[in-house]
């Protein structure tokens, strides 16, 4: 049966989303082909476009309606997929009416001012120079978590904003579980004689030849180029303009030539999920992934879990050598596979391998929530930084360019944004753990380059499903239990065990 309050509120979300979709298609342009002088034009269009959407989200009709139907008979009768886009719609907007204009503006403002200076302060290695800002986005931060309202803590009502349902409360015990068993990990592995070769990836490689060898290697995991594209940026990044119309970005780096290939890989695993949408569901909720980690699970998984394990290779690696003779004539398909998967402690999260990613994430947890706890102050950042770097890493930044520094998330005014990325390895080696059961023969259909069963049970457990669950409740319903940390630990151990014959 049809709902016209449930018929109209869809209308509204679907134009909302068309919005937005504009404001990604707006952003993406800037960051690939836009010249650089369109900066100044291209501030005001997406300025515009928020405040639109923020009217839209904030209107009268959009909360009458969404007030209706919350709860009400008839939305029992239109099912759960009804009722998750009531849900979701619902935090979106409940959200946004809480906090004053006034503050939304002042933290805008802020972040830009903040970011600039970040900028700056890296340049000159000077974080004297950033703490002012990043005080005041802590100040402005923590009122706005306020405006939101929390049960516990204000770090929970950052949490949200990227997780939903996610609390402090189950962060902490999963982090120090992870990091009792990771610390150690780490230390076995750097103590193994069995080494590899780092250096091998450092060769010289073909950039063209590697995007070539790239765009091959998403078309086979099942990217569709019909509805979506791959373009060179500063940063690798997917955006979901809309399901049928997936940009990825893909950049090179001479210094580390082959990370583009699993950077690509990585952005295919975002880019398949948008592609994975029912079309019914366009322009809703149901065609949103509930949460940036069940986004980066995807996106690990198949760039981990996958592209980095020795069936992909069993696949690949010998049209792989035969594109890059000179680099890899030397190499066999086992000493490549070891060098992909280096584990060795290093100062900048961004480049961390697999094992020591997840220590670099605990620690700027800890610090943000002590930051807004009210338990470290700003000024004490850099060092309490430095300290945990030692006692998890056991290294140590010469600067704070390699350490405090280095991440822009804090710049703009994004707390509560790492989490997410551990979480993301939670959940991919949950699902893991669920598809290895459901497939047996996984690494065997990997080395044979089919990928299509490992796709289609993605699509049918985690993609068309949209945000139907929140995060935690999809993970539980797909991998049979609760988010632990005990299918991440037991896959690096199995993994890492191997190849450094720990
Ligand atoms: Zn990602």
């Amino acid at each position: 049966m049809t709902c016209r309050n449930y018929e109209r509120l869809l209308s509204l979300a679907r134009d909302l989303s068309a919005l937005k979709s504009i404001a990604n298609l707006l952003g993406w342009d800037q960051q690939t082909y836009m010249p650089p002088k369109g900066v100044e034009g291209r501030s005001g269009q997406r300025a515009v476009l928020a405040r639109v959407i923020h009217e839209r989200v904030v209107s009268e009709e959009f909360g009458a309606l969404l007030e209706e139907l919350d709860g009400s008979a008839e939305l029992a009768t239109l099912g759960p997929e009804a009722a998750a886009n009531v849900r979701e719609l619902r935090r979106e907007r409940d959200r946004e009416v809480r906090v004053p204009a006034a503050l939304v503006d002042e933290l805008e403002r802020t972040a830009g001012l903040a970011h600039q200076h970040w900028v700056d302060a890296r340049n000159d290695g000077d974080f004297a120079g950033f703490a002012p800002w990043l005080e005041k986005l802590v100040r402005l931060t923590r009122e706005w978590a306020e405006a939101v309202a929390y049960e516990e803590e204000p770090y929970d009502a950052l949490v949200d904003v990227y997780e939903a349902g996610l609390r402090v409360r189950q962060i902490e015990p999963l982090f120090r579980a992870l990091r009792s068993e990771l610390v150690p990990l780490v230390e076995a592995i750097a103590a193994s004689p069995r080494q590899p070769d780092p250096s091998i990836l450092q060769r010289p490689y073909d950039a063209g030849r590697l995007h070539q060898f790239s765009r091959r290697v998403a078309e086979e995991l099942g990217f569709d180029f019909t509805a979506g594209r791959i373009d060179l940026a500063i940063h690798p990044f997917c955006s979901g303009v809309m399901p049928r119309d997936v940009r990825l970005t893909t950049s090179f780096q001479e210094s580390n030539p082959i990370d583009s290939l699993f950077s690509v890989v990585h952005e295919v695993g975002h880019g398949l999920y948008h592609q994975g949408y029912l079309p019914e569901h366009f322009g809703t909720p149901m065609a949103v992934a509930p949460s940036l980690g069940v986004h980066e699970s995807q996106s690990r998984w198949w760039e981990n879990f996958i592209a980095r394990s020795a069936p992909f290779w069993e696949r690949f690696y010998g049209d792989f050598r035969a594109m890059f003779p000179q680099a890899l004539g030397d190499v066999s398909a086992g000493e490549f596979v070891r060098a992909v998967n280096l584990v060795r402690p290093s100062l900048i999260r961004v480049e961390a391998d697999e094992v020591t990613y997840n220590l670099h994430v605990l620690l700027r947890f800890e610090l943000e929530r002590a930051l807004f706890q009210g338990q470290c102050a700003v000024a004490d950042l850099p060092a309490a930084w430095n300290e945990k770097m030692e006692k998890y890493l056991g290294i140590r930044p010469a600067n704070d360019v390699e350490g405090v520094l280095q991440d822009v998330h804090w710049s703009h005014g994004m707390f509560g944004y790492f989490p997410t990325y551990t979480f993301g390895n939670l959940y991919a080696a949950q699902l893991n753990a669920a598809i290895r059961r459901d497939l047996p023969d996984l690494d065997g259909f990997v080395s044979a380059g089919r990928f299509a069963p490992l796709l289609e049970w993605m699509r049918e457990k985690v993609h068309r499903r949209g945000s139907l669950y929140p995060p935690a409740e999809l993970i539980r319903r797909v991998s049979g239990e609760a988010v632990s940390t005990r299918p991440l630990v037991d896959y690096l151990r199995g993994k890492f065990s191997a190849l450094y014959d720990l």
